[in-house]
């Protein structure tokens, strides 16, 4: 039974729809466990004729069926044939009317998809495949029609009735019920309808347009949520406005709508003109939220805006094409936020993310490109490949065209395309047609899966005053993916010489960096170039070069590759103090910190002393005290490399001494610059009132960058001053901070604060959540206790999505107490899989990818995690997002 073969979808048997829906009449009669949909369709034949040739098939899932009408006429039972998944008509006309009545049971929705009931209102999340849990209807993106809703509730329980587009009209009905009708202009697949019935609150505001029109915006909350919604409503102007800047994309519809639910499988969903958010991207009030909260909101408000042109208006053809909009729309928030925030932080996060969680993805069973060519199930490629290193996949571009050339793809991209439903291809033609650029060989960025790696090899040549610099790519083996072909990849290069300036450069064959380099004060010269690799073997010369410089290579990350440079210490210390591009500059310490903790890794394995190396001691020692502008860099260069980042450079991961290793480093640097910290951590106090702009944030993010180390002392007066911060400060980020450095050490203060925060909290979900993680991230020995604790709290929730990731989710990465050595850490997650996969597939399949690099670690914890994998895969009924999960795994 669990070795039940699920089918297969594969891009190559992709096919036009036999039908297209040029209207959608939707009626539902609002009920928690019985609501009845109405559905009218206009239907009209595809190809030339399909009288006689082609049947209609309508997907549809858990639907009760009550009736189907044919042009107006009652089809009986042997008129069509329906099984588990579809409705299928075998004669139809080329042009009808199809009237279906279907009944659905909201309140037993427990995967959050289709319509269900959050906080006792109504939502719906209907992407991917969740419309067709409501009505029978040919639900794939390619199909796109023209929807008129009509809401019929209850008055007094559910006053707020919304759908997409723009309200019509309403009224009062009979038995206390009332009726709402929206009408969306714009034709659009079934995946981006929306519908919402509440007691909810609504937050007002309005944005003009570029062509003078006005806008209405609302935030719709519960009603004691109001006071938390100012900055979603701030960031929503922002990114209209940018959006109309940056590339001339003006708002469509007369009103545009935010709600929000607690209850959500994902951060956010793009419903045109309907947008219903995950609570946790809209509250927000300095009390309760984190900056990182505040700069999350602003992210992910930008980005479902941004849909309305890259998703909405211009949708995806098929599934396999869901970085045509995710790609592409996560690219716009990034650089929304670089404009938004400080360009070289915002850079650095991103990349970040990437390298620690992408690049792990493409190393692992489950690796894919960007665009898949095969699913079992839809939902497990929602992935940090198609979203982030399709975001990079269209920031290369961007690079390759310059921003004027990539403005005019975007252009001819959005005018070509509107109103269609296309592929990666689509947009990648726009580019090539709007710049005379050949991007074919570009193109295998979609196409191939795995992190290409340059060896990047110098010689400096004094007498002829030239610099060769040679890349060698290649691209490890991906599953279904044996042999790769070189890609084109762009490289930013800038050549330092030894007064820390960059290198005015002169070479054949590079194009001006898109993105030069923050200004040197030099003139006349280019200090940033790009080069195009694209063979295997690619060789660069740089004339008038009067003294051997220090490379500095990949420039803003330019591209989502490893690359393999043989720079010396001195070398990187030198690119960590002088390097004009601040990406560099935060990465040379990286990776001299990564090279450092390898060698305490070997150091702790061999069961040696560990030793930290002077220099290293004396440059960050440096970074610490230098009064920079930035103080939110100058946090990012004083944190070493994340465990998971450092797991990525271990042949067989040991995760204990990763962690050992790490902290140890953290702890020497803490006891030699003790004063140092305290000095950087007084000096970097708020005085006033919280802010968040990008000088209160950076000095927040140094000040309890500095109380991190300083905690690794183990000093009650050290504990003392966090404890202080703790019950003084005004706002969560430094509560947070504080809280987060008493869960991870094991002393009096810590039961207490966790205590008091509980008390102060209990009441106000989001708040709870990180209650939840900081404890479950514990490295402490008891953490695993703890967690089954909690997870008999009242807070907790099983079937809430953002406990399960807080609690469980968080635990799960825990790398030291997941991975112990006895197993019960593998065990634990394995049965909240299983208890999980019933009610919400989705959220138990993320879950289950914890497993998936189980052949990354040693024999013991290989055979244990194999056990599980194993346990899970033979459990009866499972889900196939599970199953497809453990399967690939296993292979
Ligand atoms: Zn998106």
């Amino acid at each position: 039974m669990s070795r039940e073969v699920h089918k297969t979808i594969r891009l190559n048997d992709y096919r036009k729809p036999d039908f297209l829906i040029e209207t959608v009449n939707l009626e539902f009669d609002l009920d928690e466990t019985r609501t009845r949909v109405k559905s009218l369709l206009t239907v009209v034949c595809n190809h030339d004729r399909c009288e006689g040739i082609h049947a209609f098939v309508l997907n549809g899932r858990d639907l009760a069926l009550k009736t189907v009408k044919l042009d107006g006429h009652d089809l009986r039972h042997q008129d069509y044939v329906i099984d588990s998944s579809s409705l299928t008509i075998p004669q139809v006309p080329d042009r009808f009317a199809l009237e279906i009545e279907t009944e659905i049971n909201p309140r037993d929705n427990t995967e959050l998809s289709g319509l269900y009931l959050s906080g006792g209102n109504f939502c719906t999340q209907c992407e991917a495949e969740g419309f067709r849990k409501m009505t029978y209807y040919p639900d794939r993106p390619d199909v796109m029609a023209r929807f008129f809703t009509t809401i019929v509730a209850d008055k007094r329980k559910y006053p707020v009735l919304l759908s997409n587009g723009n309200l019509m009209s309403s009224g009062d009905l009979k038995d206390g019920k009332h009726f709402a009708k929206w009408h969306d202009p714009f034709p659009k697949p079934a995946y981006l309808f929306a519908l919402v019935a509440g007691n909810l609150d609504r937050i007002r505001d309005s944005f003009t347009t570029m062509s003078g029109k006005k806008v209405d915006l609302s935030i719709f909350v519960q009603h004691h949520n109001r006071d938390k919604c100012a900055h979603a409503m701030e960031s929503l102007k922002l990114a209209m406005k940018w959006d109309e800047e940056t590339y001339g994309r003006e708002y469509d519809l007369d009103t545009f709508m935010i709600v929000a639910v607690d209850d959500f499988n994902m951060g956010a969903m793009e419903n045109k003109g309907l947008n219903v958010f995950n609570s946790k991207y809209v509250l927000a009030k300095p009390e309760t939220a984190t900056d990182a909260d505040y700069q999350g909101i602003m992210g992910v408000v930008g980005h479902e805006y941004f849909h309305n042109w890259s998703g909405d208006r211009i949708t995806c053809r098929d599934w396999f094409q869901l970085s045509l909009k995710e790609g592409f729309t996560v690219f716009r928030d990034q650089h929304f936020m670089e404009d938004m925030t400080s360009r070289g932080v915002k850079r650095i996060s991103d990349v970040n993310i990437l390298r620690t969680h992408q690049f792990r993805e493409d190393a692992s069973p489950m690796a894919h490109p960007v665009r898949p060519e095969s699913y079992v199930e839809i939902n497990n490629f929602y992935t940090l490949t198609v979203y982030n290193k399709g975001a990079e996949v269209i920031r290369m571009m961007r690079t390759i065209l310059g921003p004027e050339g990539f403005r005019r793809g975007t252009d001819l991209y959005f005018s070509r395309h509107d109103g269609q439903a296309v592929t990666t291809d689509d947009f990648v033609q726009a580019m090539e047609d709007a710049t005379g650029t050949d991007l074919r060989q570009f193109k295998l960025w979609y196409s191939q899966a795995g992190t290409p790696e340059l060896t990047v090899t110098r010689r400096y040549d004094p007498r002829t005053k030239t610099l060769e610099l040679s890349f060698r790519q290649t691209c490890p083996p991906t599953p279904g993916q044996e042999e790769k072909k070189p890609m084109h990849i762009p490289v930013a290069i800038g050549l330092l010489g030894q007064d820390g300036h960059d290198m005015p450069l002169r070479t054949a064959g590079a194009t001006e960096a898109s993105t030069p380099a923050r200004g040197t004060g030099r003139t006349g010269g280019v200090e940033t170039r790009v080069v195009q690799i694209k063979k295997p073997l690619e060789k660069f010369v740089f004339s008038d070069i009067p003294q051997e410089p220090v490379p500095s290579i990949l420039r803003h990350f330019s591209a989502p590759a490893k690359v393999k440079l043989d720079l010396s210490d001195n070398e990187r210390l030198f690119l960590m103090a002088h390097d004009s591009d601040e990406f560099n500059r935060w990465d040379a310490g990286q990776q001299l910190a990564v090279k450092l903790i390898l060698q305490l890794i070997r150091d702790f394995q061999l069961g040696k002393k560990l030793r930290v190396d002077s220099s290293f001691m004396s440059a960050f020692n440096k970074i610490l005290g230098s009064s920079m502008d930035d103080k939110a860099f100058q946090a990012f260069a004083l944190s070493l490399p994340a465990e998971t980042y450092l797991a990525d450079f271990m042949e067989v991961i040991d995760p204990a001494a990763i962690h050992e290793a790490r902290r140890s480093l953290q702890r020497a640097l803490a006891m030699e610059l003790r004063d140092t910290f305290i000095a950087v951590y007084y000096t970097n106090q708020d005085a006033g009132p919280y802010r968040v702009d990008q000088a209160s944030i950076g000095r927040r993010s140094l000040k309890n960058t500095c109380l991190s180390y300083l905690m690794e002392l183990d000093e009650p007066g050290i504990r003392r001053l966090c404890w202080e911060q703790f019950r003084t400060a005004g706002n969560m980020t430094d509560v947070m901070a504080s809280l987060a450095n008493l869960a991870n050490t094991d002393c009096p203060e810590r039961p207490q604060a966790l205590s008091e925060f509980y008390e102060t909290w209990k009441d106000d979900p989001l708040v709870m959540d990180k209650w939840l993680s900081i404890q479950a991230l514990s490295p402490l020995p008891h953490t695993l206790d703890t967690v089954q604790a909690l997870m008999k709290n009242p807070v907790f929730n099983i079937k809430n999505p953002n406990k399960i990731r807080s609690l469980i989710g968080a635990f799960s990465t825990n790398s030291v107490r997941f991975h112990e050595p006895n197993g019960d850490g593998y065990a634990f997650v394995a049965d909240q899989v299983l208890a999980i996969d019933p009610m919400n597939p989705q959220i138990a399949a993320r879950l289950a990818s914890a497993f998936t690099l189980w052949k990354r670690y040693d024999k013991n914890r290989q055979k244990l995690m194999k056990e599980q994998l194993e346990r899970i895969l033979h459990t009866p009924k499972l889900s196939k997002d599970v199953h497809e999960i453990m399967s690939k795994s296993l292979a």
